[in-house]
């Protein structure tokens, strides 16, 4: 193979090993089904597909998180349950855990993003709980069972996942205190009017908000705050920042400074014409878009076209998405949603209350809906900015 538009192989079927089985992975993997000479594989750590919008539900006991991948693939996608340890690029392999090794002819990365607790603040790693992956949402969950229900818990982060995760927790957990110490802004991406209407939904679950204040160090029943005060915290949340897998990083592809692969706008990865990055860990032109599931899925849809593309020769086309806004529960019973520009930019308009937390749990649902139904239907997925033009992007120099 020495182009990226015709594998050597003619005679041969083509193989497609997707890595991560998460929203990007799941469905790509499906889309692909539209081309039968493919042979599709996802590797993923677990059998289940983890809804990790749902994860604070899962820690908080008001929900589930996980669904039978299996399930939600379609009849030719083939599920591998192991983890990718190296991308083997010049021999076109994957390297497994469990020491096999999974040949491709077209590799897609969707190995998504992670939780992270920072090395930089003392005693975070040793105390804090971070909230972002399934096995950390499952050991959060385990902590609180053993955490008096009236004892009070520190959320560390004023983010999308901070706010989520103080709400479901006050919701749930009445006779508690949370205390939310958000590092500088309440929802620093929300607009001032959606901002506002977070804030009245928190304080009426009694969430006590910190805005200003930064965590200097995380002792075992104590947060101590940069400004000296101490706050006391049977149990502290880490919900500040998300990380990514070192994967592509650690098989020498190239990636941005968080480790997300480096591709051009067709997803394609600056160092190799047959691997194509999708979801969380991707970073076309440098410019990576907000970690969401509302990127994931049309990323997922241009990686599963380009490939479907290398392979027929056909020359594919550029990433084309819009963001249409940002849902956020606030509890069971209530949530906000900004609405944005293509851009993501926050507009002025917001819905709040009772209906933001209904359209947000039918976009949960259908998400997960969409996935399976591209697994009957390969190519019925559809997404904002396709069709109706997405923000212009500076393509990277390379
Ligand atoms: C609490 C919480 C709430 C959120 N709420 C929202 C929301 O309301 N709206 C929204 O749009 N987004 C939300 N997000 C973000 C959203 O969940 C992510 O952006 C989304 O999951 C990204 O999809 P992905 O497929 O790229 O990655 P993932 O869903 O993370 O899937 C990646 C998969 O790859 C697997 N994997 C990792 N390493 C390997 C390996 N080496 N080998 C094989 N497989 C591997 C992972 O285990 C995982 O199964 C939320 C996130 C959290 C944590």
């Amino acid at each position: 193979m020495t182009n990226n538009t015709v594998p050597d192989r003619l005679d041969e079927r083509v193989r497609v090993v997707v890595l991560g089985g998460g929203y990007a992975g799941a469905l790509a993997a499906n889309r692909l089904q539209q081309n039968s000479s493919i042979d599709i594989s996802v590797i993923n750590p677990r059998p289940e597909f983890v809804e990790r919008v749902r994860l604070h539900e899962l820690v908080a006991g008001s929900g589930e998180a996980t669904v039978d991948l299996a399930g939600l693939l379609g009849a030719r996608v083939r599920l591998i349950v192991d983890t990718a340890e190296t991308v083997d690029a010049p021999r076109q392999v994957v390297e497994l855990q469990s020491g096999a090794s999974v040949p491709y002819d077209y590799l897609i990365y969707a190995v998504g993003s992670t939780g992270t607790v920072p090395t930089s603040v003392p005693g975070a790693v040793e105390f804090s709980y971070p909230i972002g992956e399934l096995e950390q949402a499952e050991r959060l969950s385990a902590a609180l069972d053993e955490t008096p229900r009236d004892a009070q818990v520190c959320i560390v982060g004023g983010g999308l996942t901070g706010i989520e995760a103080a709400a479901e927790l006050a919701e749930q957990r009445p006779d508690s205190k949370v205390v939310l110490i958000c590092g500088g802004l309440l929802g620093p991406t929300l607009g001032t009017r959606a901002r506002a209407s977070v804030r009245r939904q928190l304080e009426r679950l009694h969430v006590d908000i910190h805005d200003d204040a930064t965590v200097a160090e995380v002792m075992a029943d104590t947060v101590r705050l940069a400004d000296g005060r101490e706050v006391p915290a049977a149990l502290t949340v880490w919900t500040a920042g998300f990380g990514v897998p070192h994967l592509a990083a650690s098989s020498g592809l190239r990636t941005d400074s968080l480790g997300r692969l480096l591709t051009d706008e067709m997803l394609v990865s600056l160092d190799d014409p047959r691997i194509v990055a999708a979801g969380d860990a991707a970073a076309p032109s440098g410019q990576p878009l907000r970690m969401s599931c509302q990127a994931a899925m049309p990323l997922a849809a241009r990686a599963a076209g380009t490939v479907l593309d290398l392979v027929s020769g056909n020359k594919p086309t550029a990433l084309a998405q819009a963001f249409v806004g940002t849902n956020i529960s606030v509890g069971r019973r209530y949530g906000t949603i900004q609405l944005s520009t293509k851009d993501d930019a926050p507009r002025r308009f917001y819905i709040g209350g009772k209906l933001a937390a209904i359209i947000k749990e039918q976009v949960c649902q259908t998400v997960v809906k969409q996935i399976a139904k591209e697994g009957r239907a390969p190519g019925s997925y559809k997404w904002p900015g396709a069709q109706h033009g997405s923000p212009r992007r500076t393509p990277l120099n390379q």
